[in-house]
């Protein structure tokens, strides 16, 4: 069952840090700040709670999706297996595209998991806090994951700031509660550090068409190059425009959608610069 993914300490951690930044932000500072009932502090209350049940819905569509599994009729495409290799095309797609593991063969991009046990399709990562591979069907729920905790994170922390700059300390404060304001002050700081670092550097994945594995292989392959006195580009690396669409979507409405995925085909070809020349 797809609901034992939910059975896990870091996500069930991540839920529960989810839950606590929320009620944190909406019952203690934006009510102390300003009061739930205005109109500044439902405003804030409106944007904030938007923000994060699409944070929650993407956590939960990245934990339920599968990240794609190599379909039993799969058979590689030896023409293009051959592609940017030296090797003998036959034992390039017999030896590095081979699952000895899954005794199967892999798609370009695949990569086995070891906490799977199996091959996922276009694998990024393999993402403790949803418990899943981060792979072609749910990268998107994980960008958007990671997007909508980056805004609630900065959010929240502005809340913080503001609502503990415009206290009255002097009469109102206790040690226990500047503790915890300044200890709630750190943690959304923190958060919006931490996430929105995450989230600069999947965005330039996704402009570059990579995956965290291939960024990687893409330094080694570099190297390789070089010291061929070659240059090595990304296959998969079309234009910054059609990069985008092949991971989020064409329509940019929908780029903010985690369900939204009808763009996506197989997960086992992808366009290569190849094609396009
Ligand atoms: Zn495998
Ligand atoms: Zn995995």
């Amino acid at each position: 069952m797809k609901l034992k993914k939910f059975l896990s300490i870091p996500v069930f951690s991540a839920f529960f840090l989810m839950c606590f930044v929320y009620y944190i932000t909406v019952f203690v500072f934006i009510e102390d700040w300003v009061g739930l009932q205005t109109s500044a502090g439902s405003l804030n209350n409106a944007i904030f709670s938007f923000v994060a049940s699409l944070c929650l819905l993407s956590f939960l569509v990245g934990v339920l999706t599968d990240p794609g599994r190599v379909p039993l009729s799969y058979i590689p495409d030896v023409e293009a297996s051959s592609f940017a290799s030296d090797q003998d095309p036959k034992k390039n797609v017999l030896q590095s595209k081979y699952c000895d593991k899954c005794a199967a063969y892999k798609p370009p991009r695949t990569h086995h998991c070891r906490v799977c046990k199996r091959c996922i399709l276009r694998m990024d990562h393999h993402c403790l806090w949803i418990n899943n591979c981060v792979g072609y069907w749910n990268y998107k729920a994980f960008f958007d994951l990671i997007l909508y905790a980056t805004i609630g994170s900065i959010h929240s922390m502005v809340i913080v700031i503001s609502c503990t700059r415009q206290k009255d300390w002097s009469n109102s404060g206790t040690t226990p509660l500047k503790i915890f304001y300044v200890a709630c002050g750190l943690m959304t700081l923190a958060l919006s550090v931490t996430l929105g670092t995450l989230l600069g550097w999947h965005i330039y994945l996704i402009t570059h068409n990579m995956t965290t594995i291939e960024y990687y292989e893409g330094i080694r392959a570099t190297w390789l190059a070089k010291k061929s006195g070659l240059n090595y580009r990304h296959p998969f690396n079309l234009s910054v425009h059609k990069n985008i669409t092949s991971v989020l979507g064409p329509n940019i409405l929908k780029w903010f959608c985690p369900t939204s995925t009808s763009h996506l085909k197989d997960g086992v070809s992808f366009p290569t610069l190849r094609d396009s020349a």
